[in-house]
């Protein structure tokens, strides 16, 4: 037999992500139809680029999250963050569903009553609201979550001049195991902070005290720090059992759950290796039921995710603009969605797939919004195949605060569609335009017109 020839081994840097057991994965199909709409037929209809929420989607990202609850602890209620995306047609998918209202501000109170949540599903969090916020949601009866101690002697104080009990909690920040804590909102648990309001609130007898809230932090990848923040509510909650023989009503774990998006500089894509809603569940609810309270008299259980009951549903539709070799030889694509509309591209890899069917040839690409700012990237790093201009590309998990944090900057943001489970398309924001943005500039007289 013939000796086997000497073959040198070589590395080769792969910098686009995990190759699979046939080397790199080039096995997505294009995203020709979303919902069973066709992405040519939206584009013609509302232009490009284009945001697409999948009401489908919504809905049984809801129900997945709302069962890995409700099969593990008899009285579980969600409420939907706000600032995750506060357009009103996406609110009210989740209200349809049973979700309460979760908001950060005075501004997002108002939109959660026009959009006719009852006041009493109402929670009312963050560090910033004013005297008459407090005023306007305490006599609605809503729920109110003291930030700090300016917040809750603002609030004892108001309460003399109410016709009814402020219904209140506090929002508690702890060492979960997870770092940097997020100790900037709330009072803190180890340190005592968090006893000394329970005990100004129950001995002051201005506020009435119906629960506990924590909120960890966001796209939290260890399931476990949530067993931890829970045993530490219940141990909050037992403690007031037994100090001042009261009982709270709930105890709410906030949001933060991991959507399926990938964290830039993972190894693995997040929709393989985050954690899922049974994981966040099993860790909640084991934690509450282990705890000491009785059977009976287990609290309500308030979860205020945000993040990963919608991000799967948000597309962006997107055209190629140009391509273009860099200085290295290396592929670039310029496409007509930059960082204005996808803020998340700075902390996540969202997938991106080609609209129309594509040849086998791929090559590593970088992706670069149109915006006239070198920070404008979309993808640093992404196998593609290659791309003409004009080609339709679709973004994919974009509908965590992209429709909240976007920019009116260089551009206009353009329209927002919602499909609906029979494969309609509806606008549920209109594009901005010149007019509609220069309607709030003001000019003073002796700067109009260039002499
Ligand atoms: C932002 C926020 C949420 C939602 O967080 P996600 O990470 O999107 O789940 C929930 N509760 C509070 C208090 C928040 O500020």
């Amino acid at each position: 037999m013939e000796k086997k020839r000497y073959e040198r081994p070589h590395i080769v840097k792969l910098d686009s992500g995990m190759p699979g057991k046939f080397g790199m994965r080039n096995d997505s199909p294009p995203t020709t139809h979303i919902d069973g709409v066709a992405v040519t037929e939206l584009v013609e209809k509302y232009g490009s680029p284009l945001f697409v929420i999948s009401e489908h989607t919504i809905r049984s990202t809801y129900r997945k999250a709302y069962k890995a609850f409700s099969t593990r602890y008899p009285k579980v209620q969600f409420a939907w963050s706000y600032k995750t995306n506060y357009l009103p047609a996406v609110c009210n998918v989740f209200h349809q569903e049973g979700s309460w209202a979760e908001v950060v501000s005075g501004f997002e109170y108002d939109k959660a009553l026009a959009n006719g949540v009852d006041p009493g599903k109402i929670i009312f969090n963050g560090p910033g609201k004013t005297a008459s916020e407090l005023m306007k949601a305490a006599e609605n009866g809503s729920l109110i979550h003291i930030d700090h101690l300016d917040e809750l002697y603002l609030l004892t104080d108001l309460a003399g001049e109410m016709k009814r009990k402020p219904l209140v909690a506090i929002r508690v920040n702890m060492d979960t195991g997870i770092y940097p804590m997020w100790d900037r909102f709330g009072f803190n648990y180890e340190n005592g902070q968090a006893w000394d309001a329970l005990n100004k609130i129950m001995l002051s007898g201005k506020l009435e005290l119906v629960g506990l809230h924590t909120h960890i932090g966001t796209f939290i990848l260890g399931a476990n720090a949530y067993g931890v923040a829970a045993s530490k509510l219940a141990d909050l909650a037992l403690g007031l059992q037994q100090k001042f023989n009261h009982t709270i009503r709930y105890i709410d774990m906030g949001g933060g759950f991991a959507s399926k998006n990938t964290l830039k500089g993972s190894y693995l894509p997040g929709a393989d290796t985050n954690p899922t809603f049974d994981d966040y569940a099993e860790a909640i609810t084991t934690a509450l039921v282990n705890s000491g309270f009785k059977p009976e008299s287990l609290p309500l259980l308030i979860l205020e995710t945000g993040r990963a009951l919608i991000d799967e549903a948000g597309y962006i539709i997107t055209s190629v603009l140009a391509n273009k070799r860099l200085s290295t030889g290396r592929r670039a694509t310029i496409i007509d969605a930059g960082v204005n509309l996808l803020f998340t591209a700075f902390w996540y890899q969202h997938p991106v797939t080609p609209a129309q069917g594509f040849s086998q040839y791929r090559e590593e690409n970088t992706i670069y919004g149109p915006l006239c700012m070198n920070i404008d990237c979309v993808r640093e790093s992404i196998n593609l195949p290659l791309l003409n201009k004009g080609d339709k590309l679709v973004i994919h998990y974009t509908g965590a605060y992209n429709l909240t944090q976007w920019m009116q900057f260089i551009t206009l943001r353009p329209n927002v569609v919602i499909i609906d489970p029979d494969g309609t398309a509806h606008l549920i924001r209109q594009n901005e335009s010149n007019d509609s943005v220069s309607s709030l500039e003001k000019t003073p007289d002796y700067l109009i017109g260039i002499k």
